[in-house]
C-alpha cells in the first residue's frame, strides 16, 4: 500500500484555506480517513496533540518526507458547529464537484476585514439639579456647544455619540471638558450589527385552520419521536404556508433549537420579514447580498453565540453556524436561485437535507407550483406531502382565458395585445383598478431578424441575440457589446430586417399609443438597476402611482397588489421554445404565478394567456391551474428522455481558449467515460452519455464552451465517473481550459 498524505487546517477560516498543513495518514488509518473528519496531530516544536481538519488526501509529499509527522487519530465525537461545516463541505465536494477548498469558501463565513462597529454614548453622571446649575453657568460664560449638550442632558440621561456630534453640532473636546467636571462620562460598546431595524408590535399566534393545524402537528409529533422527516407543503398562494412556519419554528425555538429560513432573495419582502420579526423580535436575523461581509459575519456570530434563534435568508443561509438547527424551512422551493451557478454547484433542496441529517432536524419544503424533483420525491415516498388548497383570505383563484395568437393575426389584428386583453385593459382603466402585463422574458423578445433570409442578429463574442434597445442601438445582455441597428441585412441585403417589438420597452410604448394618458411603471433588468429600484418600483405601483405595471419574471413574485384585477401574459410560450429539458415546468410556473397575481384583494380578478401554442399541456394545465394533471403530463416526458427527477443527469461543461482545444478536450473526455461506461452489465444499466457538443451559448467572453451529459438512475454512479474525471484533470494540470461538473441541471443554457 503505497503512503498517503493528507493536508490539514488546524484553523477553520478563509485565511488558512490555501495553506494547510501536510500529514502522513498511518497505515491504520488509511482505509478509514476521509476528506471532511476532525483529527489529532501533533503540532509544532513540542508536538503538542491539537485537533485539526482533513482538507484533502494524495500519494504526494510536498515537504521533506524525513520529517513529516503522523496524524495521531480521529476524533470521533462530534466537536462541534465547525466540524459539522467541515464535514458538509466534504459531502458538498463529493455530491457536486469541487475541490475541498471551493467547497469550505462556500460553507465557511467570510472573515476578513471585519471591523466591530462602536456605539458611543454619552451617560450622565450628576443629578438633575447639578447639571442645570451647571447649564446656568454655561450660559453666562456664552460657551453654546457646552449650552446645547446640557440642555439635552437635563431632559435625558443618555444620548447616543452620532447625535451629540451629529446634530448637536458638539466637538469631542468639549464632551471631553464635561467629563472632566464629573458631568458625564463617554461610554462605548462593541455591538454586533443587526440589519433588522424595525421596531415592530408583537404579534399574536393565528388560530390555525384544520389543514395548518395537522401539518404543524404531525412535523411535531415525528420530531418529537426522533423522526427527521422532509415534508413537501403544496399550498396555493395565501393558503397559510408561511403561518405554518411561524408556528413549527416557535415549537422548535420552545425546545431549544434553531431554525433556517429559505426564501428566495426576490421574495424577501418587507412583508415578509415584518411578520417574522413581529413573532419573534431581536432573536431573529435577515441574511441577503446587501449585506456587507462584515454584517454577514456578525449575523454568523451572532448565530453561534446562541443571540438569534431564527435567520432568513437565500440559499447562502443555510450555512448559518447554529449550535443546534432543529428546522429548515424552503419556502418557495421551485425556485431555480436555490441551485448555485458557480463552482461548487450545489442544490439547497438536497444540501438542507445533509444539514439536517447532521443536526437531527426536520426540513419543510414550501411551494404553489413544486418542482418536478420535489413532487417526484413526495411520490415516491421519500417526502411527506401535505395539500393547502383554499386560501384563508376568501378570494377565489383568477378567471383565465387563454388566446390563440394565430387566431389573433388571421382575423387581421397584428397588435400586440389581443382583443381580449385590449377589452380588458379598457374596463380596468374606466374603473380605476390596476393591471399587471407581464412578459415572459428578456432577450428572446426584442431580438432582430430577417423576414426575408430568417438571420437573426448576434453576438459576435457571445452567440446569442443581440436585443433592441432605445435609440436603434443593439445589445447583448451577456457581455454587453453594442452595434448600432442595422439598415440592411448583413446577409441578403434586404431592407426587412426588425425586431418583434415585444421587448418590455416596446410594450409599454404600444400601451401608451393605445390608451393616451395610461400611466405605466416598468420593471425589468434595465430599470432594476441600483439597488432599491426594485423596491421602489412595487412601492410605487402599490401606492398606486400608475395604472399598468409591465415587467418580466420580476413582476410575478413577491409582492401582493390587492387593486390589481387584471394580468395579461403577452407571449406565454416564449419560455417553451428555449432549448431546455425543463422549459415546460419553467412555464407552467411562470404562468400560475402570474395568473395568481390578479384579484388578491377583495375584487375578483380575470387573467389573459396569449400564446402561439395553446395546445401545450403547459398551457392548458396552468389556465386551468391544475399542478397534478401537469405533473403527470411532465413526469412522462422526464421518464421518457431520461431526464430528472426520473433520472439523473451530468452536464461535464469545457471551457476552452481556443476552439480546437476545448473540442478536443471535450471529446477526450466524453471518450473516457464511454470507456469506463462499457463495464456496466447489463447493458441496459450503462450510464447514457450525451454529445459532446459547444454548449447552448457557445462562447461567452471570447471563451469557448463546450459540454456533454451523462445520464444514469443512481446519482452514485454519476459521482464515479465525476471522481475518476477530476482524477486525470488533476494529474493534466490545464492551463486554458477548465471542467465544470454540473449534476442534475437547472439551466443548460
Ligand atoms: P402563504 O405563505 O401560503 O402565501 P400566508 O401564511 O402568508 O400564506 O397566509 C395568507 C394570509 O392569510 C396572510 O395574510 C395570513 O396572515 C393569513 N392567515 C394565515 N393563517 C391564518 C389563520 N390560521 N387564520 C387567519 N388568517 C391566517
Ligand atoms: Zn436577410
Ligand atoms: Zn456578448
Amino acid at each position: 500500500m503505497s503512503t498517503l498524505y493528507a493536508d490539514i487546517i488546524v484553523d477553520i477560516s478563509h485565511e488558512k484555506l490555501d495553506r494547510p498543513f501536510q500529514y502522513r495518514v498511518p497505515e491504520k488509518l488509511q482505509e478509514v480517513l476521509d476528506v471532511g473528519m476532525c483529527v489529532t496531530i501533533p503540532f509544532g516544536k513540542g508536538n503538542k496533540l491539537i485537533k485539526g481538519y482533513v482538507i484533502g488526501i494524495g500519494k504526494e509529499c510536498n515537504f521533506d518526507s524525513a520529517r513529516i509527522k503522523d496524524i495521531a487519530g480521529i476524533v470521533q465525537e462530534d466537536v462541534g458547529v465547525e466540524n459539522k461545516l467541515v464535514t458538509l463541505a466534504g459531502w458538498i465536494r463529493r455530491n457536486y464537484g469541487s475541490t475541498m477548498i471551493q467547497a469550505l469558501r462556500t460553507v465557511l463565513p467570510a472573515k476578513k476585514s471585519v471591523k466591530k462597529l462602536e456605539h458611543k454614548r454619552i451617560e450622565r453622571l450628576m443629578n438633575r439639579e447639578e447639571i442645570i446649575s451647571l447649564l446656568g453657568e454655561s450660559e453666562r460664560k456664552k460657551q453654546t456647544a457646552k449650552v446645547r449638550l446640557l440642555r439635552e442632558l437635563v431632559e435625558q440621561d443618555t444620548i447616543p455619540y452620532e447625535w451629540v456630534t451629529g446634530k448637536l453640532g458638539v466637538a469631542m473636546a468639549t464632551v471631553r471638558s464635561l467629563e472632566k467636571a464629573g458631568a458625564l462620562r463617554l461610554v462605548s460598546q462593541e455591538s454586533y450589527r443587526n440589519p433588522v431595524k424595525l421596531s415592530a408590535t408583537q404579534d399574536y399566534r393565528k388560530h390555525l385552520s384544520e389543514g395548518q393545524l395537522h401539518i404543524v402537528e404531525e412535523v411535531i409529533r415525528d420530531y418529537d419521536h426522533g423522526q427527521k422527516g422532509t415534508y413537501l407543503i403544496h399550498g396555493i398562494t395565501g393558503s397559510g404556508k408561511t403561518e405554518v412556519y411561524i408556528q413549527l419554528i416557535e415549537e422548535m425555538v420552545s425546545r431549544g433549537r434553531q431554525a433556517i429560513v429559505l426564501i428566495p432573495e426576490i421574495a424577501l419582502t418587507y412583508q415578509t420579514l415584518l411578520r417574522f420579526y413581529k413573532r419573534f423580535g431581536e432573536r431573529v436575523s435577515v441574511m441577503n447580498s446587501t449585506l456587507s461581509p462584515g454584517e454577514k459575519y456578525d449575523q454568523c456570530e451572532r448565530a453561534k453565540k446562541g443571540e438569534i434563534d431564527v435567520i432568513i435568508g437565500p440559499r447562502s443561509a443555510l450555512f448559518t453556524p447554529f449550535p443546534n438547527i432543529g428546522l429548515i424551512v424552503i419556502d418557495e422551493e421551485h425556485e431555480s436561485s436555490y441551485k448555485s451557478e458557480g463552482t461548487p454547484k450545489y442544490h439547497a433542496r438536497e444540501t438542507a437535507m445533509e444539514v439536517a441529517r447532521l443536526h437531527g432536524a426536520s426540513v419543510v419544503l414550501g411551494s404553489a407550483t413544486p418542482s418536478m424533483e420535489a413532487y417526484f420525491r413526495a411520490s415516491e415516498g421519500e417526502y411527506r406531502l401535505f395539500k393547502l388548497s383554499e386560501r384563508l383570505t376568501g378570494e377565489s383563484l383568477p378567471q383565465v382565458y387563454t388566446v390563440d395568437l394565430r387566431e389573433e393575426l388571421k382575423s387581421g389584428n397584428r397588435s400586440i395585445f389581443s382583443r381580449k386583453l385590449q377589452e380588458l385593459l379598457a374596463d380596468r382603466l374606466q374603473k380605476g383598478e390596476q393591471s399587471m402585463l407581464f412578459l415572459n422574458r428578456r432577450g428572446y423578445a426584442g431580438f432582430i431578424s430577417c423576414r426575408s433570409c430568417g438571420h437573426v442578429m448576434k453576438c459576435p463574442h457571445c452567440e446569442v441575440s443581440l436585443s433592441e434597445h432605445k435609440g436603434g442601438v443593439l445589445m447583448c445582455h451577456y457581455c454587453g457589446y453594442q452595434e448600432p441597428m442595422p439598415r440592411l441585412c448583413p446577409k441578403c441585403n434586404s431592407k426587412y430586417i426588425m425586431g418583434f417589438r415585444a421587448g418590455t420597452q416596446q410594450i409599454e410604448d404600444k400601451l401608451k399609443e393605445l390608451f393616451p394618458g395610461v400611466r405605466t411603471l416598468r420593471m425589468d433588468a434595465d430599470t432594476t438597476k441600483s439597488k432599491d429600484s426594485y423596491e421602489n418600483i412595487l412601492t410605487a405601483f402599490a401606492n398606486e402611482e400608475a395604472d399598468v405595471l409591465i415587467g418580466t419574471q420580476m413582476i410575478v413574485k413577491g409582492h401582493d397588489f390587492p387593486k390589481v384585477t387584471l394580468v395579461g401574459v403577452l407571449a406565454a410560450d416564449l419560455s417553451l421554445s428555449v432549448g431546455d429539458y425543463r422549459a415546460g415546468e419553467r412555464t407552467f410556473q411562470l404562468l400560475t404565478q402570474a395568473v395568481g397575481r390578479a384579484g388578491r384583494g377583495q375584487l375578483p380578478g380575470e387573467a389573459v394567456i396569449q400564446t402561439y401554442q395553446p395546445e401545450h399541456y403547459s398551457i392548458v394545465y396552468a389556465e386551468k391551474q391544475d399542478y397534478e394533471s401537469f405533473y403527470k403530463e411532465e413526469i412522462l416526458y422526464r421518464e421518457l428522455g431520461g431526464y430528472p427527477p426520473a433520472s439523473h443527469m451530468l452536464a461535464v461543461q469545457i471551457y476552452a481558449r481556443e476552439e480546437e482545444s476545448g473540442k478536443c478536450l471535450a471529446e477526450r473526455l466524453s471518450s473516457m467515460v464511454k470507456s469506463m461506461v462499457d463495464i456496466y452489465e447489463p447493458a441496459y444499466k450503462q450510464p447514457k452519455i450525451i454529445g459532446p457538443s459547444t454548449a447552448a451559448i457557445g462562447k461567452i467572453n471570447d471563451i469557448f464552451r463546450f459540454v456533454f451529459y451523462v445520464k444514469h438512475k443512481e446519482y452514485e454512479t454519476l459521482i464515479d465517473i465525476k471522481d475518476a474525471l477530476e482524477e486525470k484533470l488533476q494529474q493534466w494540470q490545464l492551463k486554458n481550459e477548465s471542467v465544470q461538473f454540473d449534476f442534475d441541471p437547472v439551466n443548460t443554457l
